[in-house]
């Protein structure tokens, strides 16, 4: 029997350049020398996808060495990153021209850079883009995490997009401890729930049937900032997974405190993914209400129970024979119930993951958790790159 592929994210790093406002795992990065190593990569299982993200993965002087150890091993691998270190992004994609870069672009320049906290953001992130395609590479793409700032540029960022013949993915705010966060919640849901329908419908006009999934993935995302059960069922940590710097092998990203099944630096993977820890963890992910819509969770369940997107799909592409906007918002119970005034935004909140009152954990070590005494994250990061650029 053929050996069963798995999907896979390796967090390489929780260091980062950036100072997202939805994001602080800019104050808690790992320390270097405990990120995960090439000797760990090698004892990964086949995969038939990889995800490579951070922190930001090209803080990593050796993402090289990573990658080429990886390819024995996965089909595809996409790495997610801001797009600051260009050379660097370039310097990788001329030894590795199939892998996939997703670089997260926020909204249109000013509402970018006020949200990324990067100087120049947006027209380095941009510019990094721009020069890749230039290249000939064919897997590149934005990457935009909607919320009440950004999502006015939605519609206008996913054209630019389409222009540059690029890929564009969405997310919405989540809480966890990969995030450092509890308290993201958006606050106008009608608001953005509109700019997602705008979306929805441009994507279900195109021609693409890659265009038409991804339109049913920002139907769910409506679902999601409405608080509402997942679409599709979750089935992370059975075969899927994500890696974190330090080696401990966890279900996802979405959980509120760092879940792990066993550590790849100390097992092999075998014994690891076999253990108790691993089936205590799978239990608690089939309990688990947390209802995330990310992409990492949610592409797997697309391919496993494709008949339901596929009706969706298949139902609105006939609607958009007769309608320029065959999708509407209000397909949705819960939309049209908060119009009508039947369920009030304070319930709505209390069906989110916003915790105003929880002081999110980090999941890191307690060796990087030392390196913050007296020093805040930003500025032994900031130190570092400084250090690497002397080099
Ligand atoms: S979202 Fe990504 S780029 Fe922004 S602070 Fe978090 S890890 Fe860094
Ligand atoms: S819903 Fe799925 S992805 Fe989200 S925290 Fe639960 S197990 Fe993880």
């Amino acid at each position: 029997m053929a050996e069963k592929k798995l999907n896979g994210t390796v967090i390489v790093t929780y260091r980062c350049n950036a100072r997202c406002s939805m994001c602080n795992r800019y104050k808690a990065p790992s320390k270097p020398e405990e990120e995960i190593s090439v000797d760990t990569i090698k004892k990964l299982p086949k995969m038939y996808f990889t995800n490579i993200t951070g922190g930001e993965p090209f803080i990593r002087t050796d993402l090289k060495e990573i990658v080429r150890e990886l390819y024995k091993k996965s089909d595809r691998i996409v790495i997610s990153t801001n797009g600051f270190f260009t050379d660097r992004i370039v310097d990788l994609c001329k030894e590795f021209p199939e892998v996939g870069i997703r670089i997260s672009i926020e909204g249109l320049e000013k509402t970018n850079n006020e949200i990324r906290g990067l100087e120049n953001g947006y027209q380095r992130g941009y510019g990094t883009l721009k020069k890749l395609v230039e290249m000939g590479m064919k897997d590149v793409g934005f990457g935009m995490t909607v919320q009440d700032r950004n999502a006015p540029d939605l519609v206008q960022l996913y054209q630019i997009s389409n222009e540059m013949g690029m890929e564009f993915a969405t997310a919405s705010l989540h809480n966890s401890f990969y995030f450092v966060e509890a308290k993201n919640i958006i606050h106008d849901r009608p608001m953005v729930a509109e700019n997602f329908e705008k979306l929805v419908n441009e994507l279900l006009c195109s021609k693409s049937p890659k265009k038409w999934f991804r339109a049913y993935f920002n139907h769910g995302l409506i679902n999601y900032i409405y608080g509402q059960k997942r679409l599709l069922p979750c089935d992370m940590s059975f075969d899927t997974f994500f890696i974190d710097p330090y080696g401990d092998v966890m279900p996802c990203n979405g959980t509120k405190d760092k879940e792990v099944m066993g550590n790849l630096n100390r097992q092999c993977w075998d014994e690891l993914w076999n253990s108790t820890e691993a089936q205590n963890v799978r239990k608690k992910v089939r309990g688990c209400d947390r209802n995330c819509w990310m992409i990492g969770s949610v592409s797997p369940a697309m391919h496993k129970y494709i008949w339901k997107p596929a009706i969706w799909v298949m139902r609105h592409k006939l609607k958009s024979l007769f309608t320029k906007r065959p999708y509407s918002m209000y397909e949705n119970k819960i939309v049209r119930d908060y119009r009508d005034g039947k369920v009030t935004k304070e319930e709505l909140d209390k069906c989110s993951t916003c915790d105003m009152c929880a002081e999110a954990n980090d999941g890191l070590s307690e060796d990087s958790k030392a390196q913050l005494l007296g020093r805040t994250g930003e500025e032994i990061v900031d130190a570092d790159i400084v250090e690497q650029m002397k080099k």
